[in-house]
């Protein structure tokens, strides 16, 4: 993490005027940016909710129903709010999630703490994302080049180019609600992106590889896959039959629906496929691994460690691991040393735990080809300034981790600035083909 010696604070300031690729959001554009007037429910939005719900045992604020609602409605004057937020903020400010928050008050508006009068001070000057300009502007000045985005638009008028990607933006095609499919509503819908008419389970696999080639050419840079938060990592390998037979179960009764471990032979079966579809259009796969956004998810389903089969069978499909697989830092690390398709993408990470992200890249550097990391996503909605403010404590990160192998007389000053480089921007360019000139 960052400290005050000279290696570090001249790294620092290098990194700061390096153009990043943002490997991962959430965004839309200003169109979608949120009306924000209350500081309160301004600066919480996001992973923060995770700790202050984390932070509060089971029952308490039992003197405040209604606590997270009220928190975070624009409505309620920060006045209002105050005492009970204040009293779960301080239980809770030092974690990484709490960073962005107070960074976003130093570095926006020059307000070294998160106090109420703090709060009223900047109440009137909360910038307005919806503005394109002001929008537009945000990203400049932190020299993001490129987003790299997870939405969840209309994908029928994706296809027909009536929902536009956001200039800055690549696309990247939600693959989920393709596989993760339990009853025919969803296989009817899916393959009507593309006209098609489904009565077999190869029928429906046809239709969805027409939807993902349309899709790669409107402009979508891979595929994107969270199904982790829903089930484990461990896809196996189903026959085609075994799928057939639970995709004719509710192909012989709209009505029906399948449950789940039950569908799973079908839904690992469709995965394989669409990995297929990945290798035949050349798009990187970014899976996520690890930590789940929110609480009381279970972590052990989520363990990169379990994709090795998939990694093996499917050798010419590049696989982007999302999330620096916390808190599975050697598996990942083996991951990304072991496998040629594989890559590391640190999005998310350096705000879950700042210390593991630091040293997942020093430590990283001397065990993994360092042409496969990809260290920045802000993974973030059209709160901006929330990505802008990650983004911030990336860097941070970036020079910690390469200070402390400089000063360890690993690499040089040069050899620094060159990774940080290539980490922020050139391999993520390089990768997903963005076509960006080097830095
Ligand atoms: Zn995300």
């Amino acid at each position: 993490m960052p400290s005050r010696n000279d290696t570090y604070t001249g790294l620092r300031a290098y990194i700061e005027q390096l153009p990043v690729i943002d490997c991962h959001e959430h965004a839309l554009g200003p169109e979608a940016a949120p009306d924000n007037r209350e500081p309160i429910a301004y600066l919480i939005q996001g992973y923060m909710q995770s700790d202050l719900w984390s932070a509060v045992w089971p029952g308490w604020p039992d003197d405040a129903p209604g606590i997270w609602d009220d928190l975070n409605n624009h409505d309620i004057p920060t006045e209002q709010k105050w005492p009970l937020f204040e009293r779960i903020w301080r239980l809770t400010e030092h974690t990484g999630y709490a960073r962005v928050s107070k960074r976003i008050l130093a570095e926006q508006f020059a307000e070294p703490q998160l106090t109420l009068a703090a709060l009223q001070r900047i109440r009137g000057r909360l910038p307005d994302l919806r503005d394109p300009a002001v929008y537009a502007g945000i990203l400049d000045r932190a020299n993001i080049r490129c987003r790299l985005v997870n939405t969840w638009p209309d994908l029928k008028a994706y296809l027909d180019g009536a929902h536009r990607t956001y200039e800055r933006d690549r696309f990247m095609i939600p693959l989920p609600g393709f596989h993760s499919v339990r009853s025919w509503q969803q296989v009817w819908n899916n393959a009507s992106l593309v006209a098609a008419r489904v009565t077999t389970l190869d029928d429906y696999v046809a239709a969805c590889r027409e939807a993902f080639r349309r899709m790669q050419k409107r402009g979508a840079a891979g595929m994107k896959d969270q199904s982790a938060y829903e089930r484990t990592l461990a896809f196996g390998n189903p026959s085609h039959a075994e799928a057939e037979a639970l995709f004719n179960r509710i192909a012989a009764d709209p009505r029906a629906a399948l449950g789940w471990p039950e569908a799973k032979s079908l839904q690992d079966y469709l995965f394989h496929r669409f990995m297929e579809t990945a290798r035949d259009l050349d798009m990187p796969v970014q899976l996520h691994t690890g930590h789940m956004a929110g609480i009381r998810n279970d972590i052990a389903k989520t363990n990169a460690v379990h994709l090795i089969p998939l990694l093996e069978l499917h050798r010419d499909v590049r696989f982007d691991l999302f999330h620096g697989n916390w808190p599975y830092m050697g598996e990942y690390l083996y991951l990304g040393k072991n496998y040629p398709n594989v890559h590391l993408d640190l999005c998310w990470l350096p705000i879950i735990d700042p210390v593991y992200a630091t040293n997942l890249l020093s430590e990283g550097l001397t065990a993994v080809p360092h042409s496969k990391f990809h260290a920045f996503g802000g993974d973030y909605f059209d709160s901006i300034l929330h990505a802008v403010a990650h983004l911030s404590i990336a860097r941070d990160v970036v020079a910690a981790a390469l200070a402390e192998r400089v000063d360890a007389g690993w690499i040089d000053r040069g050899e620094a600035e060159r990774i940080a480089a290539d980490w922020l921007h050139n391999n993520p360019n390089d990768y997903f083909r963005l076509g960006f000139p080097a830095v």
